[in-house]
């Protein structure tokens, strides 16, 4: 006889595994996209008549498509499972074909990054008016992410976007914009490249200025109350983002709340464009803190006094940063991204939580900052349906499967907080949320679906996150 104390351990026991498997088999998904990634075909047409021959091409032999642009996104948004894939990156569609100085506005072709755009602009005087915080991203990629950066008003990328041009699946080229066929506009502006190619974009630009930075400390609850207080409502705030302490002894206890005010000086020869990695010596010390726990106490204390040095940039400077600044992949870990945008209402319920995430499961935190998205529900795949507050967390990760399962198990826990805070996790990173997740997220998540699968019939454009949701 089989007494009911064992009957409940065999269900747990058969639970565990089931929820084992459930993981391995994610782990195993992106190990196997990384390692078609590096196999498939990659394709770098030089004009978009090659583009389009490339496209025919692969739907004539029934091949899946998968875009690149800086190939910057963590899980697999640009590799399709299929291994006869093909993928095409514009980085030769990089041509600057319009710039209005008279309206401000800017046309490209989508395989530019922010850096190249910066350098076409700076001297006319004009600024990009929403990218990431780094300038090394494709502005394709970054259009079908639909991103935010710390601009309070710029913001997300969509807002910026007079019209976009797209190659469809049947190699149509057709003009998107809010009047002009707005449903591919508002599928393919966060669509992950799946509605089809954005050849081009037209993106409204602002004057070039100068800022200066404020640091103030204060007791991370506070922060709700005091960004709609002292950041949102001052007219002279440009960027803005925390920095949570991460210490043992005070994690989010404290947010350092950096902004960027419009300047009255006029020192033109802080206008030229500096080096991206202008700030590398920052590297080691955002290094050190992912090994040595120390640093992590340390950390709130060197960044309050490093930020209350006075600094007067050029928005294009403070724009104009790369990804080299930031920790690489090493040999025994990695570094991964996450972000949850959340009302600004709910934020201390979310951050005690994941304080208590982070003490569970030991998360080795880089950073966790926080910035402002405005509510903007333009992109089906909207992320900002109210204002809210972006919570970007830099972890670094063992590389093995273990420490990668518990990052999977974690992660759900949070997204289901973020849930419960009417909030969202953001796409172009590991895609560790459920179905349910994502639909409950995204609710126009199969609406959208349906979209892609009217334009394109056959399923041409293909990525890890349309294979693991439809
Ligand atoms: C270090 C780091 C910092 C980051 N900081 C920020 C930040 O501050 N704010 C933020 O919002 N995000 C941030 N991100 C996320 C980042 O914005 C996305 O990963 C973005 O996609 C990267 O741009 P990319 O050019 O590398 O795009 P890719 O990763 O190459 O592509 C992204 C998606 O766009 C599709 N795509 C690419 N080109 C095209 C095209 N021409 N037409 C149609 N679809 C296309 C791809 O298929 C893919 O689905 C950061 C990521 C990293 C790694």
């Amino acid at each position: 006889m089989i007494s009911k104390k064992h009957k409940k351990i065999s269900l747990l026991l058969a639970m565990l595994l089931v929820a084992n498997w459930a993981y391995t088999a994610d782990t195993h998904t992106i190990n196997h996209l990384f390692e078609l990634n590096k196999h498939a075909s990659l394709y770098t047409p030089r004009t978009v008549t090659e583009l389009q021959q490339i496209v025919k091409q692969a739907a004539q032999e029934q091949k899946k498509i998968s875009l690149v642009g800086a190939d910057k996104s963590q899980g697999g948004q640009t590799i399709s499972s299929d291994k006869q894939a093909v993928r095409i990156s514009l980085k030769n569609l990089n041509r600057l074909l319009m710039l209005d100085l008279a309206h401000k506005e800017v046309t490209v072709e989508a395989g530019m990054t922010w850096a190249e755009l910066q350098k076409h602009i700076v001297h006319h005087g004009m600024a990009i008016k929403a990218m990431q915080s780094y300038d090394d991203f494709a502005i394709g990629g970054s259009l079908s992410v639909n991103v935010h950066g710390q601009d309070i008003l710029y913001a997300p990328l969509i807002t910026t976007v007079k019209e976009i041009k797209i190659m469809l699946a049947n190699g149509n080229i057709v003009t998107a914009s809010r009047t002009e066929n707005s449903d591919l506009f508002s599928a393919a502006i966060g669509g992950y490249g799946l509605i089809g190619i954005i050849i081009e974009a037209t993106l409204s630009l602002t004057d070039d200025v100068l800022l200066e930075r404020h640091a103030t400390l204060i007791d991370a609850h506070e922060l709700s109350n005091y960004f709609l207080t002292h950041v949102k409502n001052n007219p002279k705030t440009c960027f803005y983002s925390a920095r949570f302490s991460m210490g043992s002894n005070d994690l989010l206890k404290k947010a350092l709340v950096i902004t960027y005010e419009y300047s009255n000086q006029h020192n033109q020869s802080l206008f030229a464009l500096a080096s991206p990695t202008k700030d590398l010596w920052k590297k080691p010390l955002i290094e050190l803190t992912s090994r040595v726990e120390i640093i992590k106490n340390w950390r709130m204390c060197l960044e309050s006094l490093y930020n209350n040095m006075p600094q007067t940039i050029s928005r294009n400077n403070f724009l104009n940063y790369s990804i080299e600044t930031l920790p690489q992949e090493r040999a025994d870990s990695y570094n991964i991204l996450q972000e949850y945008f959340i009302p600004y209402n709910q934020i201390n319920a979310f951050l005690d939580y994941l304080k208590i995430v982070v003490q569970t499961y030991h998360v080795n935190l880089i950073n966790i900052t926080a910035r402002h998205v405005p509510q903007n529900d333009e992109s089906m795949l909207s992320y900002s349906k109210q204002d809210v507050c972006a919570f970007v967390l830099f972890i670094n990760v063992d590389k093995n499967r273990h420490a990668y399962q518990r990052v999977a198990s974690w992660t759900n826990k949070l997204i289901d907080k973020a849930i419960a805070c009417q909030g969202v996790y953001y796409l172009p990173y590991h895609l560790l949320g459920t179905q349910e997740q994502l639909e409950k997220t995204y609710p126009r998540f199969q609406e959208f679906v349906q979209l892609k699968r009217s334009y394109d019939p056959q399923g041409l454009f293909s990525n890890a996150l349309y294979e693991k949701y439809t």
